[in-house]
């Protein structure tokens, strides 16, 4: 076998850096490698237009070449090491020839885990991994600011690299990271597990990537295979699927109902932490400012992760409360007489979007579709026709979801014609509303016909909500 890091000088060493990408991981490689001496090549087969963002984050850590817009075979066969984007399949032809020409293939995340020497929590799942990343590494900051000198890092699939600031974590500071199924599938070749695995959910998701579904099962377990006994794993014991995985770490579990179980639960009223023989109650509804049960799962997986790492109660209090959601993600972005708008971009699944319309209680109008990933809308249909009062409808998949909610039996919703733009959808769906109402941009669909990405479309909404209150509070 090839091994993962053929050696540890990366002075004058050929290393091919396969993917930039828009969002991080290939940057801090390049960092990394260039500021370890390194002799770096970046190619990605997008163009130096596409990729001009991220080239200019690298200005003052040039790589030595760049081969973009294409792949080059030679490459891939004179390289000494290769870092491979974890989105790039792993028996792509480029990354074949290498192999078979004994080039070894690491990934940005293998090169952390060879370099930190910090404890690490890590979080996976289908659904919810960022934000309960977020809320494990609010809880765990605070707790370590009382703690002079010790720091908490955050990074992984969350959108930051931590590989070059690794020199600067140190052995008792704490790492927390999100860390999806492709990465998990190379850390497997490691033979490594996170001190603390979090696993959230799991739901068939990334089936073009993964051959089948028990791929991307077995990839997700890497989370906690290698783990060994003084390790912890807080796994979701309302997820059929999760909480039957097999361990070796102590375990905690999580979740909506109470079982008596060791972990964090919702007990109807508030939550419960058993840990280390100890019960205690806590008011988490009081502390959570975000929307939705899902949140109080995340929130849940959050806690108990947290402080199986050592967090105590009162850093748990105070970053929930102070907790901001992530940007596109059911995030409340103002209030324009008495509605409430929320943008949900990034909700661009179904289940995403059921989620979304279980968070409210207020009557919801609902900005909903896009682009056609050809994925079953018929249930979405379904949740919309019982719970939104009016749903906007944008993209390639308006049409077919106007027919679907219009034909179900007991619709109560009214529904738009297809709209022709953006801004358009947003009137109608404000003319819809009256005070108490909730506006929700919450599609079920990708972004990719009207919008850049799923983040363009959230801003374009948000711009379009801060435009509202300017013109009302310029009125008034
Ligand atoms: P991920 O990182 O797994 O994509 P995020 O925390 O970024 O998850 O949340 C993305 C969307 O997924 C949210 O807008 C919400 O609609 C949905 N979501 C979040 N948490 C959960 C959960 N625990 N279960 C189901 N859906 C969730």
């Amino acid at each position: 076998m090839i091994p993962d890091h053929p050696f540890d000088d990366y002075r004058g060493r050929r290393v091919l850096v396969m993917g930039l990408g828009a969002f991080g991981g290939g940057l801090g490689a390049v960092k990394f490698l260039v500021d370890r001496g390194a002799v770096v090549t970046v190619t990605d087969l997008r163009s130096a237009e596409k990729l001009a963002e991220s080239l200019a984050a690298l200005s003052e850590t040039s790589p030595d070449r760049l081969v973009l817009g294409r792949h080059d075979e030679e490459d891939f066969r004179n390289a000494e090491l290769i870092v491979a984007n974890p989105a790039v399949k792993r028996d792509c032809p480029f990354l074949v020839i290498a192999r078979s020409a004994g080039v070894p293939i690491t990934s940005e995340m293998n090169l952390f885990w060879r370099w930190n020497r910090a404890p690490i929590v890590a979080v996976t799942g289908s659904n919810g991994k960022s934000t309960t990343t977020a809320m494990t590494h609010a809880i765990v900051e605070r707790a370590l600011s009382k703690q002079p000198g010790r720091r908490a890092w955050l990074g992984g699939n969350i959108g930051a690299s931590l590989l070059p600031s690794v020199d600067q974590i140190r052995r008792d500071d704490l790492v927390v990271l999100e860390l999806s199924s492709f990465q998990l599938a190379d850390l497997n070749r490691l033979q490594v597990s996170p001190h603390v695995a979090v696993v959230t959910n799991f739901a068939p998701n990334h089936l073009d990537w993964h051959s089948d579904l028990n791929h991307y099962r077995e990839s997700k377990q890497a989370i906690l295979r290698w783990q060994t006994q003084g390790d912890v794993v807080v796994l979701n014991d309302d997820d059929q699927d999760v909480a039957h995985w097999p361990l070796i770490g102590r375990r905690l579990g999580f979740g909506l109902r109470d079982m008596g179980a060791s972990g964090a639960f919702w007990n109807g009223k508030g939550a419960v932490l058993r840990q280390n023989g100890q019960e205690l109650e806590l008011p988490l509804r009081d502390w959570l400012t975000l929307p939705g049960q899902h949140n109080v799962a995340n929130a849940l997986a959050a806690t108990a992760a947290a402080m199986s790492a050592g967090a105590d109660i009162a850093s748990v209090q105070f970053a929930l409360k102070n907790y901001q959601p992530l940007p596109h993600r059911l995030q409340f972005v103002g209030e324009v007489d008495g509605r409430r708008f929320y943008n949900d971009s990034l909700a661009t699944t179904p289940e995403s979007n059921e989620v979304a319309l279980a968070a409210f209680e207020q009557p919801i109008v609902l900005l909903a579709g896009g682009y056609d990933k050809q994925v079953d809308l018929g249930q979405m249909a379904i949740a919309i026709a019982r719970r939104v009062k009016a749903v906007s409808l944008m993209g390639q998949t308006a049409p077919s979801l106007k027919s679907m909610i219009t034909k179900c039996e007991k619709n109560r919703c009214h529904v738009s014609e297809p709209h022709v733009s953006f801004t358009e959808a947003f009137a109608w769906a404000y003319e819809q509303s009256e005070p108490g109402d909730v506006i929700l941009l919450s599609p079920g669909c990708a972004s990719y016909d009207w919008f850049r990405n799923f983040a363009d479309r959230g801003a374009q909404f948000t711009h379009l909500v801060q435009r509202r209150m300017a013109s009302k509070n310029a009125g008034e």
